[in-house]
């Protein structure tokens, strides 16, 4: 997954450029900038490489996914229906627009499961979230249905899954909007960074604005701009901006990299009697940014966790259902709504609800699933070597 990996000369030759005019900032300095635009030549190659229509780059992935719902009109008392296995800002977006998050099972395809979502719906449910985890997607035709039905925002959470694709579609494009994260450990990196993408103009004219303390961007300058709305500022720097496009120019060999040691480690799992794969609802379009694989119980799941530490290669290998960043097992902070300032009565009993919520079929799911980071920088003999030591060790510790 990570694009740092492969930082180069690419990425200083454009951060260079800012160095040298000195504006750092997105907007404005028409003259001093001497025609470096790297904000808009990142969003334009964005929509190139992604076939969205628009593209509007903010400083994280969790500030893209906040503009999002202020564009999509996803605010006070709306319930957003998200999955109980994600990164920990998929909520917190939520929160902070004083939604309330309503978290549901997964299936095996670590997704949203489509009948969880259809179960949870209820007269406040505005928008749903599928997060595309670990470089794969949602079952999207199901959830997109379900939208259609209910009257329902489709935003979609692809800050894992850049390069991946659903029926020839690019993860995020698919929705009524939906982001990625620039943020270091992605498939491509900013520093910190991330972007709405949209086909709908008003929802980019308003991520637009609101990214920009409201501006409306039709001044002569900055100080004749009006404010048609309140925003605040998610801004991407010009330096963040420029080594994302250093890195966007790579991404094609980095999804290349991935799937060649990706299906490499899979073909020794696939000699574990056993094992089996996360469901990827359309297989064409995996970003083989992880491999996901299910032991047949938990304990042998345990077993097979403990061995590898054992063994020394445990390192870029995820038990998410211990962990603490990625699933509501773990997620205490969020149960007992343990918040800096007031939340709503709403949000407060939405999150407390969470502590005797069931979740048996994604603990049944997440207990037995391992994933492993794919690294750009093995060399293929490295990827054959750790295959034939994870085949060695998983069979030891089953035996
Ligand atoms: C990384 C990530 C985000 C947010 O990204 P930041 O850029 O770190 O704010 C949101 N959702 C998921 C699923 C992520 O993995």
């Amino acid at each position: 997954m990570p694009g740092f990996e492969f930082f180069g000369e690419e990425e200083k030759k454009e951060v260079n450029e800012v160095l040298e005019t000195g504006i750092l900032m997105r907007y404005g300095f028409d003259g001093p900038r001497k025609g470096i635009w790297k904000s808009k030549e990142l969003e334009e190659a964005i929509c190139k490489t992604f076939g969205s229509e628009y593209a509007q780059l903010t400083s994280s992935g969790t500030a893209a996914l906040t503009t999002a719902m202020a564009a999509l009109g996803v605010g006070a008392g709306d319930e957003v229906i998200m999955p109980a296995f994600t990164f920990v800002a998929s909520f917190e977006a939520v929160l902070s627009m004083g939604a309330i998050p309503v978290l549901v099972d997964i299936d095996e395809s670590l997704t949203l499961a489509p009948d969880a979502v259809k179960a949870a719906i209820t007269p406040k449910t505005k928008c749903i979230m599928p997060v595309h985890m670990c470089g794969s997607m949602a079952d999207l035709d199901a959830l997109k249905e379900i939208c259609a039905q209910h009257h329902l925002i489709l935003l979609e959470d692809a800050c894992q899954s850049i390069g991946g694709t659903y029926k020839g579609k690019a993860l995020g494009t698919i929705g009524d909007a939906g982001t990625f994260s620039f943020d270091f450990v992605k498939t491509i990196t900013c520093g910190e960074g991330g972007v709405v993408m949209t086909n709908n103009k008003e929802v980019y004219v308003k991520s637009d604005a609101f990214t920009d303390h409201g501006h409306d961007h039709l001044g002569v300058d900055r100080g004749a701009d009006l404010h048609p709305f309140l925003g605040y500022n998610f801004r991407i720097s010009e330096l963040h901006a420029a080594v994302g496009l250093g890195q966007i120019r790579k991404l094609a060999t980095f999804l290349a990299i991935q799937k060649k040691h990706n299906l490499i480690l899979r073909s020794y799992l696939e000699k574990v009697p056993g094992i089996q794969f996360r469901v990827v609802p359309d297989p064409a379009g995996d970003s083989y940014s992880f491999l996901s694989w299910f032991l047949p119980t938990k304990e042998q799941t345990e077993k097979v966790i403990e061995a590898m530490k054992s063994a020394g290669i445990l390192a870029g290998n995820f038990y998410w259902y211990a962990n603490n960043w990625h699933y509501i097992r773990k997620w205490d902070h969020l149960k007992t709504a343990k918040s800096l300032y007031a939340l709503s009565e709403a949000q407060q009993k939405a999150l407390t609800h969470l502590q005797t919520a069931n979740f048996e079929k994604s603990d049944a799911i997440m207990s037995k699933c391992i994933s492993t980071a794919i690294s750009l920088i093995w060399t293929e003999e490295q990827v054959h070597e750790k295959g034939a030591k994870f085949l060695e060790v998983i069979q030891a510790a089953l035996s």
